[in-house]
């Protein structure tokens, strides 16, 4: 069908919501709808929403009000633009939403976007529209799949949803109450998704789901498969050059089901050395309120038996400070984790208090300057931290995936295997290869170098063992 409508899809939060916008669109080509970057021409704004955080949700409204304005004056051109909510707060606050503001037209949760077509057709007759429920049938075997036109358009890295939901119900987390209990998809589904994302010049998978590394999707003999196992069989699908996964949990790390992912990164040389595992705090007694099912000590462990199978693996992590009853001495065990581990960076939060989880109801809350203190101190640390690391890259050639080009001409950035955006004079003919760069500067948030050399294309599919030195990459 010719496109004679545009669409305009915002993501908040997570990378599950990027993942999720993109099926969005994908979902809504077949019906007319073309992608636009620009939402005052849009017929139709999607606002895909994280509800986190207060702050996040805080976010939204504002982007409403902001579209709002956007919409009556296309009115007054003879325009109709239609405004929907998708996403978490969509879930977690439903008709509230049409409540505080009449212009949202359409409310969708985070598990019905294979429904927005006929949603939307009702939607344009003029109905408001809530639709929040957990449908029966799988959102992702309903939604459609991307062309290989929008998935050339969207570069060579790719998201891929492989686990959804979460039971783990830390005190303080909205996730179980916004995404539901955990769901992994089928292995050769997962497959099917990446072979289709490589034959049109993906070349770097990450694998997300909330807690990925407790992903047991169905396998070809019948039986649940590990991450590890469906790492294995993806690094066989042609072209793929490199994987990742995020986000883990330490205590499924630490349970035999992931002992095959942990050995994956000693045999595996698609797999890349750099892990996302959130620890929260280093205080045994928060992590105990957190309802987080580990200890200090097990978390190290993980650590540990990543490192052992492969040297050069780098770790981050996610960090909440101020969480209710947390005292001085709870923290300097948070940071003194911090020191011990060494993250390359880490994602760190004030508690927010989120209605409906037990945390929000407990009386021993922090004061927001208490909060606010503890967490320029916990920055300052992994700031040091995340700039030595960097510096450790001066005068080191490392493998850098070249992913677009760059604001300078004739310069290309790129990814390292540890996430580094690496900028490089290089022929734009060269985006999608992984290339050899000497790291020559080291800024604050990039790092800039010289072609040493292209990799044969052979090596593209099968990247050579990574040496087991950080400071070498791999
Ligand atoms: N499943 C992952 C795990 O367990 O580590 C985390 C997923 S959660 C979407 C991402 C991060 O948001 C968490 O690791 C936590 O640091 C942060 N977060 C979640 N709820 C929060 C809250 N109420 N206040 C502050 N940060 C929060
Ligand atoms: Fe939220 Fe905890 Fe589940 Fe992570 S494990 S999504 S923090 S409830």
């Amino acid at each position: 069908m010719t496109s004679t409508r545009k669409v305009h899809v915002k993501s908040f939060g997570c990378q599950m919501n990027v993942y999720d916008s993109h099926r969005m669109a994908d979902t809504l080509a077949p019906a007319g709808y073309s992608e636009t970057a620009h939402p005052d021409e849009a017929d139709l704004v999607i606002l895909n929403t994280c509800h986190i955080r207060e702050k996040a949700v805080d976010k939204v409204y504002s982007e409403i009000g902001r579209i709002r304005e956007m919409k009556e004056a296309a009115a007054l051109n003879g325009r109709r633009m239609l405004i929907a909510v998708a996403g978490c707060t969509a879930q977690a606050e439903g008709q509230e939403i049409i409540r505080r503001t009449d212009a949202v037209d359409l409310v969708v949760g985070s598990q019905n976007y294979h429904r927005l077509p006929g949603l939307i057709a009702r939607a344009l007759e003029g109905e408001k529209i809530v639709d929040t429920e957990f449908p029966a049938e799988d959102k992702f075997d309903a939604l459609a799949q991307p062309s290989p036109k929008a998935i050339a358009k969207r570069g060579v890295s790719a998201f891929v949803t492989v686990q959804e939901g979460c039971d783990k119900f830390c005190t303080f987390c909205v996730v179980p109450y916004t995404r539901g209990g955990e769901v992994s998809r089928p292995v050769e589904k997962v497959v099917a998704d990446v072979e289709r994302l490589t034959a049109s010049g993906v070349r770097e998978v990450t694998l997300i789901g909330q807690n990925v590394n407790a992903y047991h999707g169905l396998g070809a003999n019948g039986t649940a498969a590990t991450l590890g196992q469906l790492l294995r069989r993806l690094a066989r699908v042609p072209g793929i050059a490199r994987l990742r996964y995020m986000t883990s949990h330490p205590r499924d790390m630490l349970s035999g089901m992931c002992d095959d992912l942990i050995a994956a990164h000693g045999d595996l040389a698609e797999l890349m050395p750099y892990v996302h595992l959130p620890v929260q705090s280093g205080s045994d007694r928060m992590l105990a309120a957190m309802n987080r099912k580990h200890t200090r000590s097990e978390y190290l462990e993980a650590i540990a038996r990543l490192r052992a199978a492969r040297g050069d693996l780098a770790f981050t992590s996610d960090f909440i400070v101020g969480f209710p009853g947390e005292t001085e001495q709870d923290f300097r065990e948070t940071l003194s984790l911090a020191e011990e581990v060494n993250f390359v960076t880490a994602y760190t939060f004030m508690y927010s208090s989120r209605p409906g989880t037990p945390a929000a109801t407990q009386e021993d809350q922090v004061p927001e300057a208490e909060k606010a203190e503890r967490l320029q101190r916990l920055q300052a640390v992994i700031t040091r931290q995340w700039r030595a690391f960097n510096a450790s890259f001066m005068g080191q050639t490392m493998n850098i995936l070249l992913e677009k080009p760059a604001k300078l001409a004739g310069q290309l950035v790129g990814r390292s295997p540890y996430l580094q955006s690496v900028h490089v004079m290089a022929n734009p003919e060269l985006i999608g290869s992984i290339v050899k760069v000497t790291i020559d500067e080291i800024g604050t948030n990039t790092l800039s170098g010289t072609l040493a050399k292209t990799l044969p294309a052979d090596t593209l599919a099968k990247p050579a063992r990574a040496p087991a030195l950080v400071t070498q990459g791999a």
